[in-house]
């Protein structure tokens, strides 16, 4: 019929826009490399912050102590301890809590948060048991992961620059450098970490006088970790449509943030409903009148939609159900559900081919991405974040991409590696690489 003829037009002309050929995944990949080095060159010199973290020493795996670290991310955050025994016992013993962020809180002050922070650490604190064991003389050490952008002063210090994610709390303004310090104590062959979560981020290790912008004292190590920012990276290379720059509008940060709302789990459902919204409205998809829950933005969350691209029983159960149960629309038929599940794979497939032309961005500014004589060189990338570890047909598109653009011989020199929970003991690493009794 007509409509039906309408509404995979505009699946087509969507499906167009989104497309990543390697070709313009290795201008996004040059655009990265370009950007990354303005923003080492000078503060303000690029849309990547590319900030300075003060990590100079990622932790070893001799590191030993009782060390605590916080957790702060999108929705929750959690209080760990860990207890290092070094190279031959690592990790010892663990315990954490994840304690959720009441709603009035994420757009409160920023004192009301942190006041409420500090006395839920407290509380865990109080309940420290007999396996963890504080050498003598010391005081506890914390490290803190804060997934938002800090202008750092010091290791122990720094400014928030904005809220991302859905958090609006003014008066003030990073985990990705926890799961770095993840990867690395267990791997020395990590040389970059990137989260995929709610939000997107990336960081690194930089020679140190590879950073024209800092002017302190080089390290000894002669390495210093950057925090890159890099959600916010925008390129006129990026394949955007008109949902996601309707997307971004609406968005609580518009003009910001353009690379994660393409490809970071916060988004990429809402990208799927905004499509099917205007199906809907304009060719009828969902029948005469449009279902009123699709109007909602961010009903549909990216978990749902992951459920719902990865559905494998042969009439698309899942995806009925899910369209049932969250968007309030039953009797689909099949043909339907199948457009329904080639929108998730569209959306998905961007995000993952931009993420991966990312990392070789990263790759390209390191030197990792050609094989240098004489040399054997491994690089682990570690990933980490819900929909890396959740949804298998970004990841694996990802993965592919990166392989792809890498080429077998160099690609055999490169390794993405989920870092499992880097972010939460990644912090209380890096205490025990930066404590003060060192
Ligand atoms: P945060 O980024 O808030 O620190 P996580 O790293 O745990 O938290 O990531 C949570 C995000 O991962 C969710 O917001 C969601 O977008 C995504 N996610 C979680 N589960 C899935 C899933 N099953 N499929 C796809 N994405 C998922
Ligand atoms: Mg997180």
């Amino acid at each position: 019929s007509g409509r039906w003829v309408k509404a995979m037009e505009i699946v087509k002309e969507f499906e167009e826009k989104c497309g990543t050929p390697i070709g313009k995944l290795r201008q996004v990949a040059d655009a990265m490399t370009v950007e990354m080095h303005a923003g080492l060159a000078s503060e303000g010199g690029s849309k990547l912050k590319m900030l300075i973290t003060y990590v100079d020493n990622l932790p070893t795996g001799n590191e030993k102590g009782l060390f605590y670290a916080l957790d702060l991310g999108g929705t929750n955050f959690r209080v760990l301890r860990v207890q290092l025994g070094g190279k031959e016992r690592g990790i010892i013993n663990q315990q954490f809590e994840e304690v959720s962020i009441p709603p009035s809180l994420m757009t409160g002050t920023s004192d009301a948060l942190f006041d409420y922070i500090a006395a839920e650490l407290a509380k865990f604190v109080a309940e420290e048991g007999p396996d963890f064991q504080l050498a003598p003389g010391r005081q506890r050490e914390l490290g803190f992961t804060f997934s938002f952008p800090v202008m750092q002063t010091s290791i122990a210090s720094g400014t928030l620059l904005r809220w991302t994610k859905g958090f609006s709390i003014d008066e003030t303004v990073n985990d990705t450098v926890g799961t770095l310090a993840g990867g690395r104590y267990t791997n020395n062959d990590v040389a970059a970490a990137v989260i995929l979560g709610t939000g997107s981020n990336a960081a690194y290790v930089e020679r140190a006088h590879a950073i024209p912008k800092w002017h302190g004292l080089l390290p000894k190590s002669g390495e210093m970790v950057i925090n890159m920012e890099w959600g916010n990276f925008r390129s006129s290379h990026l394949p955007l449509t008109e949902y996601d720059h309707a997307l971004d509008a609406e968005s609580l940060n518009p003009g910001e943030q353009i690379y994660e709302k393409v490809i970071s789990g916060m988004y990429l459902g809402e990208i799927v409903r905004r499509v099917l919204c205007r199906m809907s409205e304009e060719a009828a998809f969902f029948g005469d009148t449009v279902p009123p829950k699709l109007k909602v933005p961010f009903v549909l969350r990216t978990p749902v939609m992951s459920a719902m691209h990865q559905d494998t029983s042969p009439d698309l159960k899942v995806v009925a159900n899910k369209l049932k149960d969250i968007l309030e629309i039953s009797n689909t038929s099949l043909k339907t559900r199948k457009v329904i599940v080639e929108l998730c794979n569209i959306v998905a497939t961007r995000g993952a081919r931009l993420s991966a032309a990312g990392i070789l961005g990263i790759l390209k500014k390191m030197g990792r991405d050609t094989l240098k004589e004489g040399e054997r060189q491994r690089t682990v990338i570690a990933m980490d974040g819900g929909l890396y570890e959740h949804y298998s047909e970004y990841r694996k598109c990802l993965e592919n991409t990166l392989n792809e653009m890498l080429g077998d011989e160099v690609a055999g020199t490169i390794v993405v590696e989920h870092s499992n929970d880097g972010s939460g003991i990644g912090a209380a690493l890096l205490a025990a690489s930066h404590s003060q009794y060192l």
